[in-house]
């Protein structure tokens, strides 16, 4: 099995969540539930945690948050990437404002809780252990999924003339897929 490229993970999490998808729970949980998945550390900082779920080819990416919320509205609030220790990351002018904001007004908030923030991102069906991107025809119609080592050999099965005709004919492809 090929080296897992975590490093281009958070990209795809952010910009496609189609293929990453993302959730939140209680720290106090995370441990219970990736036993129960049955997902394989990769890599562990104090900052941030990668499995992998063999099963679905999936990587996993835990990353930690701080939330502070309203005593009044448990709904609304201020939640702040951190560590595992829910020691906060340096952010920017408007996370130091709303720190401040808290600290002045702590009568208004519950105590913080630290979650635990998963991003789920699945890798290629070939086997290389890179993250999939999904390929669109001309038409903006999904085709399939491909990696970077895989991409020529996939595409090749496909007639060109779909990827930059927006009028190819689909009477070939009425009651099936494009593939052969
Ligand atoms: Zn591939």
């Amino acid at each position: 099995m090929n080296k897992i490229k975590y490093f281009d993970l958070q990209k795809y999490a952010s910009t496609d969540v189609k293929y990453a998808q993302v959730s939140q729970m209680p720290l106090d949980r995370l441990s219970d539930f990736i036993q129960q998945e049955g997902w394989k550390l990769v890599k562990k900082t104090d900052a941030e945690e990668i499995y992998k779920d063999e099963y679905l080819n999936r990587l996993i990416e835990v990353q930690f948050s701080k939330s502070f919320t309203n005593k009044d509205d448990p709904q609304s609030g201020f939640s702040f990437p951190s560590d595992r220790q829910g020691r906060l990351k340096p952010g920017n002018e408007d996370q130091v404002k709303s720190i401040r904001y808290i600290h002045e007004h702590a009568e208004k908030f519950n105590e913080p809780v630290i979650n635990a923030e998963i991003f789920k991102t699945k890798l290629c069906d070939c086997g290389s252990g890179e993250i999939v991107q999904p390929v669109y025809d001309a038409k903006g119609i999904f085709v399939t999924h491909v990696c970077p080592k895989c991409r020529k050999d996939k595409l090749s099965k496909y007639r060109k003339e779909i990827f930059y005709n927006t009028d190819y004919s689909t009477t070939e492809e009425e009651n099936s897929s494009y593939e052969q």
